[in-house]
């Protein structure tokens, strides 16, 4: 497309700051990408064996991240919410295109961007195959592209009544961390370190993704929070859920915090990017090895029930077993949504 000339000029910066890294990348890697950056279009070889798994999302400046945030972080984010939500379908990475628009070619930040972008993209081995570039309002919109075993998908449809309610790593520390950010809440500076990367720099549970397909009936990834999110699964599901608030695995840095601050962030905080997901309980024994091969916490919170009304509904139990009244329940179900 054609779009407004600058100083560096579109073409200089999208050679320097995108093109040769992911020519080194894909000079370095066997990969699925027969022709990269540079024509009118990219090409990914295919096995016919697989199903193309495709995701999209946008960063918007001033809406997502703070408008001075480190260019770096910002790479590394916006890869890796995609790469989460390839995680979630049991994908692996086959590439991304990132489609940027940019108030002026600063080299410095585009610099420290394509940094931290290509730090994941190298990490998870998921390449750069083209893209856009435009002046406007800083806006970051990256769309990945994933391989899935055919019909091995795990759907947000999938999940059976018995199910086990499984959630990776902690919950809520993203949202501690942007509570301190905001001084909502005073943390010290190492609790606020620790709580700071997951917020900035999400890992993509894509190993997991993978390990999961043929085991979970259902998964997903909590970006918006775990129990609004959750409640996708029911809804395409068209189950209840029964949920154990104090079995919501939470960091220690977390646990600091009053209890009600704890439920609150972990069971609706957002931005975690771990993924949730359901499985029969005859599946616990492999669950339990993913977990250890993985190093990764994986966590029982709850169970799929018969779906009681005519809309899915979550039954939070508290820590005397006691179910939560529909006000408590309904504050931790509240999950973030742009248009409210
Ligand atoms: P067209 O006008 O045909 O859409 P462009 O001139 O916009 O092509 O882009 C030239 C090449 O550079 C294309 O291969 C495109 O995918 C790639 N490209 C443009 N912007 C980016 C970007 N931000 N990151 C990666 N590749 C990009
Ligand atoms: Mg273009």
């Amino acid at each position: 497309m054609q779009s407004q000339t600058s100083s560096i000029g579109e073409f200089d910066l999208i050679q320097r700051f995108f093109k040769a890294q992911s020519e080194l990348m894909l000079a370095n890697n066997p990969s699925s990408v027969k022709l990269g950056i540079g024509d009118d279009c990219a090409l990914l070889k295919t096995e016919p064996t697989e199903e193309i798994a495709i995701t999209s999302d946008m960063l918007v400046s001033g809406r997502h991240f703070f408008a001075d945030a480190n260019p770096e972080r910002l790479g590394w984010k916006a890869l890796a919410v995609n790469l989460s939500d390839l995680a979630a379908m049991g994908a692996r990475p086959l590439g991304f295109t990132l489609s940027l628009a940019l108030p002026e070619p600063n080299p410095a930040w585009l610099e420290a961007f394509s940094n931290g972008l290509f730090a994941i993209a190298n990490t998870y081995a998921c390449p750069l195959i083209g893209g856009d570039t435009t002046a406007g309002p800083l806006n970051i919109c990256i769309t990945a592209f994933g391989g899935i075993p055919k019909d091995k998908a795990i759907l947000r449809s999938g999940a059976s009544e018995g199910d086990d309610i499984w959630v990776s790593g902690t919950v809520g520390d993203a949202r501690l961390a942007l509570a301190a950010l905001r001084h909502e809440i005073e943390l010290s500076k190492e609790n606020l370190a620790s709580v700071e990367a997951s917020m900035h720099q999400p890992t993509p549970r894509l190993d997991l993704g993978i390990a999961l397909r043929g085991i979970a009936n259902s998964a997903l990834d909590v970006s918006d929070g775990l129990l609004g999110d959750l409640k996708h699964i029911l809804k395409q599901s068209g189950k209840d859920a029964e949920i154990f608030l104090d079995q919501i695995p939470k960091s220690d840095t977390l646990r600091k915090q009053s209890a009600a601050i704890q439920n609150q962030y972990a069971a609706s905080g957002g931005d975690d990017y771990e993924l949730c997901f359901t499985a029969p309980s005859s599946k616990r024994d492999v669950i339990a090895k993913i977990s250890a091969d993985l190093n990764l916490p994986l966590t029982q919170i709850g169970s799929i029930k018969s779906m009681q009304h005519s809309a899915p509904a979550i039954h939070i139990i508290d820590n005397d077993g006691k179910e939560l009244n529909s006000q408590q329940a309904g504050l931790l179900l509240k999950s973030f949504d742009h248009f409210a």
